[in-house]
C-alpha cells in the first residue's frame, strides 16, 4: 500500500494525459462534484490544459455545474468532450435525457466510465480530473486499478458523519496504491448575509484534524455560501476564490 501524501506517479495510464486526478468522497452530498468542477476550472486558469470526467454515473452533475446542457458529439468513432470555462468535459449526462435514470449494475457503470476515457478524444491534457461517485464501490476500484491515477483529492464536510467515511476513502486509496494528495473541507462555515455572524453548521476544522491524524495534507476550506450554490445551479464555476489556493496546492502535489 502506498503511504498517503507521498509523491505522485510520474505519468498517467491514459495516452496524452500527463496526470489523472481522482476527486472522491466517502459520503454523497458533501460537495464533491462542486469541488471537482471548481477545482478543474481553477487549474485551467493556472494555464494548465484540463479535462473533467464525470464518473458519477448515477448522479451526473457536471453538465449543470459547467452549464453544458447539450449532447456530446461523436467524431471518427470517438466521443468529443465539450468545452466550457476554459476546460473540456464529458459526462453520461451529455448522452442521455435528463429525466432518464441510469439503472445499471456496478460493472456496467464502471465500463461506461472506462469508455468515456478510452473511447473519447481528450487530446493532450496536463490533468484529467475524475469526479468519482461517492463511496468505495465498483467504479472507484475499477478506476484505481485500471487507470492508476496520479493522485486523489478527498472532499469532506467537517461533520463527524462525513469524516468517518472520508477516513474510509483514504484507506481505500491507500490499499490500492493511489497517493492521496490531500483533503478539502467543504461547507466549512456559514457567514450570515444579514448579520455577518459566523456559524459552523457542520462543525469546523474536522478535515484538517483528520488530515493531520492520517498524514494527509490539508488543501483548504470552502465556506457554505449562497453565491457558490447559485453559481453551481447557473453553470458558472469560479464563485469561490478559495479554489485558487486549493488549485495551487493540488498542482504542486501533482508535480505540475
Ligand atoms: P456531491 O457531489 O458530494 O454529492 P454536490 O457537489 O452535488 O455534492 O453538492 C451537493 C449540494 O450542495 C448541491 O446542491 C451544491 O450546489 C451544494 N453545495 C456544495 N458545496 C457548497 C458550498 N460550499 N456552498 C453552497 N452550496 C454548496
Amino acid at each position: 500500500a502506498a503511504p498517503v501524501g507521498t509523491a505522485v506517479r510520474p505519468d498517467s495510464a491514459v495516452p496524452g494525459v500527463r496526470r489523472l486526478l481522482a476527486v472522491a468522497s466517502g459520503k454523497g452530498g458533501v460537495g464533491k462534484s462542486t469541488v471537482a468542477a471548481n477545482l478543474a476550472v481553477a487549474l485551467g486558469k493556472r494555464g494548465l490544459k484540463v479535462g473533467l470526467l464525470d464518473a458519477d454515473i448515477y448522479g451526473p452533475s457536471v453538465p449543470t455545474l459547467l452549464g453544458l446542457p447539450g449532447r456530446a458529439q461523436i467524431e471518427g468513432g470517438k466521443l468529443l468532450p465539450m468545452a466550457a470555462h476554459g476546460i473540456t468535459a464529458l459526462s453520461i449526462g451529455m448522452m442521455m435525457a435528463q429525466d432518464k435514470a441510469v439503472i445499471w449494475r456496478g460493472p456496467m457503470a464502471a465500463s461506461a466510465m472506462m469508455q468515456m476515457i478510452e473511447q473519447a478524444n481528450w487530446g493532450v491534457l496536463d490533468v484529467l480530473v475524475i469526479d468519482l461517485p461517492p463511496g468505495t464501490g465498483d467504479i472507484q476500484l475499477t478506476m484505481a486499478q485500471k487507470l492508476k491515477p496520479s493522485g486523489a483529492v478527498i472532499v469532506s464536510t467537517p461533520q463527524d458523519l462525513a469524516l468517518i467515511d472520508a477516513r474510509r476513502a483514504i484507506a481505500m486509496f491507500g490499499e490500492v496504491g493511489v497517493p492521496v494528495i490531500g483533503l478539502v473541507e467543504n461547507m466549512s462555515m456559514f457567514v450570515c448575509p444579514h448579520c455577518g455572524e459566523r456559524s459552523d453548521i457542520f462543525g469546523h476544522g474536522g478535515a484538517e484534524d483528520l488530515g493531520a491524524g492520517a498524514g494527509v495534507p490539508f488543501l483548504g476550506a470552502v465556506p457554505l455560501t449562497m453565491a457558490l450554490r447559485a453559481a453551481s445551479d447557473a453553470g458558472e464555476p469560479g464563485a469561490a476564490p478559495e479554489f485558487e489556493g486549493i488549485a495551487e496546492r493540488v498542482s504542486v502535489g501533482l508535480g505540475l
